[in-house]
């Protein structure tokens, strides 16, 4: 899926765009590509650090991220395409086990 207005590539299953609030549109053909194969924009974040959190969560569970710096765009994290359902599945699941933490104390 694709932002018709800043062109972001989000996953299978993102209707909106986080940045511009514009539905997104069916567009494979823009995807960027890199050497391991087809990357999907999972997440854009306004800090480096919330990135860098989000990038090494995934990796903690062997799920490759790229952070990309845009001054318009803001801090985009990318996910290769094959991985992209676990590292939502990774999200959701961490966000949770951080809600019941809170919960207890
Ligand atoms: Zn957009």
């Amino acid at each position: 899926m694709v932002c018709p207005n800043c062109s972001g590539d989000y996953i299978d299953g993102v209707k909106v765009c986080v940045a511009c609030h514009v539905l997104l549109v069916e567009d494979s053909s823009r995807e960027p590509v890199n050497g391991n194969g087809r990357l999907v924009h999972f997440i854009t974040y306004f800090s480096r650090h919330e990135a860098a959190a989000a990038k090494n969560l995934l990796e903690c569970f062997d799920v490759d991220a790229i952070v990309s710096m845009d001054e318009i765009r803001g801090v985009r994290l990318w996910v290769h395409k094959e991985d992209a359902h676990k590292a939502v599945k990774i999200f959701q699941e961490n966000t949770l086990a951080k809600k019941k933490r809170e919960k207890i104390h």
